[in-house]
């Protein structure tokens, strides 16, 4: 009997272990919070709009431990999904494109695309109505949700369906001071990637979201520079254009007016142009990996016109504005770098006024591959505060080349360290500044020193400070693109 009491209990073990395998884990949530939910929620109704409309459901969305529960069916199929009710397993499954959420009642264990993610609070049934989290789902299908705390609404959005485009011609242009490939297409290129490679040197971009529509797969294209264009649809969405090159000759990408076309322009009378550079440059840096040309470097100096940054007043007298030590600095940089052979883009050149989100827009509408911003640091309350520091902000979108702001700032923070006999604050982590979050590729702040402390002042008066400041960026970005090529 007792044998059969100890089977029995491991035989009910095991049922519950099988049952929280398939169904997941049964949530917390207790019916006084779905009544509490329920009776507030009469009160404070809840509104839903679908991009841009009010809808409205049979049974009215439920707040419930924060979260808030909508009927599925009506909601997510009017914005295009299949929503699968199975009456036995108690599961919901909505699917919208290529994304899968499948949902058990009363249990806190989802599968978003196969893969098992805890929610806080789970599908339910009310009023004979199955409900779902909202936020939950609508992230998960890739859809836009937003709460106006004002109107009580949820908003939710379609997601965004990318409008592949068609290249349509690919064609060259010999003009007197260039060879031009001239790639056409039937709507706005949204963006591309332009690469290099030895042996044989080619030169060649990527291009986004883009379908090839041209017969062909190769052109003649004998010249000096060039000796042919290869094209292909590289990936589902990625058009590929190679120009095989008789020379290295690194390519000028850049688009059409209406961003309908891209140019990558080789010019003439440069064709050892890249080997006339030598190993290094007369400031002692490494001249950049000919792989390494068609990455662009956007240099950003801080501030500019009406806005002057920090400044250094002393007894009344205006002594530094960090616009202009930052443009100096910045000017160094961009030469020291173009000597190196770095493809390079000054945000600004003059004492001119840039908004701060005009600057991540700017960069990005360039297609940038690294983004340095300069600056000079100030301290309102601490006069004592000096040093340099570097800020960086760690993005999903920024590794393509296997080059992160981290290690950008890293790099850059040593090279200071080594170049300048000046106190260091770190490489940190700050998401917040706009030029940091907004931009589509790796980036950096560089505080060089301080303008309210009296060392750090006098050490930015010399023009030492400052080419050494330009000097040991220059040299880190250098190293980093270099990093960037090379072979595993
Ligand atoms: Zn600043």
């Amino acid at each position: 009997m007792r044998r059969n009491l100890r089977l029995m209990f491991l035989f009910v073990l095991v049922i519950l272990m099988v049952s929280q395998t398939a169904y997941g884990t049964k949530s917390d949530i207790t019916q006084k919070d779905i009544d509490d939910g329920i009776s507030f929620c009469k009160e404070y109704p809840v509104f839903l709009q679908v991009d841009g409309a009010a809808v409205e459901t049979d049974v009215p969305p439920v707040i419930i431990k924060e979260r808030t529960l909508i009927p599925a069916r009506a909601v997510f199929e009017s914005m295009g999904a299949t929503v699968n009710w199975d009456e036995d397993a108690r599961i919901v499954e909505i699917t919208m494109g290529t994304s899968n959420v499948l949902l058990t009642i009363d249990s806190s264990t989802a599968f978003v695309n196969g893969a098992s993610v805890t929610m806080e609070v789970p599908a339910m049934i009310i009023d004979g109505r199955t409900l779902i989290p909202v936020r939950f789902v609508a992230e998960s299908l890739s859809c836009g949700v937003d709460w106006d705390d004002l109107s009580r609404t949820v908003i939710l959005t379609s997601p965004i369906i990318k409008e592949l485009i068609n290249i349509r011609s690919i064609e060259i242009r010999d003009s007197s001071d260039s060879y031009r490939v001239v790639i056409e297409s039937d709507g706005v290129i949204e963006g591309y990637k332009p690469f290099a490679y030895d042996s044989p040197e080619r030169f060649g971009i990527d291009i986004k979201s883009a379908v090839l529509e041209i017969e062909e797969e190769e052109m003649d294209a004998d010249s000096e520079i060039m000796k042919a264009v290869r094209f292909s649809q590289f990936d589902t969405e990625i058009v590929r254009v190679v120009v095989d090159l008789k020379e290295k000759v690194a390519g000028k990408v850049s688009y059409s007016s209406d961003k309908k076309s891209i140019y990558v322009d080789f010019d003439k009378g440069q064709e050892e142009a890249y080997e006339d550079l030598g190993d290094t440059t007369a400031d002692g840096l490494d001249v950049v990996d000919w792989r390494a040309t068609g990455r662009l470097v956007v240099i950003d100096p801080g501030h500019g016109g009406k806005d002057t940054g920090s400044q250094a007043i002393r007894d009344g007298v205006e002594i530094l504005n960090e616009k202009d030590i930052n443009l100096d600095i910045a000017l160094r940089l961009d030469r020291m770098l173009k000597a190196a052979g770095v493809n390079t883009y000054m945000l600004r050149e003059a004492d001119t006024s840039i908004t701060l989100y005009d600057r991540p827009a700017m960069a990005n509408a360039a297609n940038g591959d690294l983004y340095i911003a300069v600056h000079n640091n100030s301290s309102p309350v601490n006069p004592n505060a000096r040093g340099v520091e570097v800020y960086y902000n760690a993005k999903a979108n920024e590794c393509d080349y296997e080059i992160y702001s981290k290690r950008l700032a890293e790099a850059v923070y040593a090279e200071f360290r080594k170049a300048i006999d000046i106190p260091g604050r770190g490489a940190k982590s700050e998401p917040a500044y706009a030029v940091l979050n907004k931009t589509c590729m790796p980036a950096i702040i560089i505080e060089g020193a301080f303008l309210s402390n009296t060392e750090d002042l006098k050490l930015m008066m010399t023009d030492e400070f400052r080419e050494n400041y330009a000097l040991a960026t220059a040299r880190a970005i250098v190293q980093i693109l270099n990093e960037s090529v090379k072979e595993e």
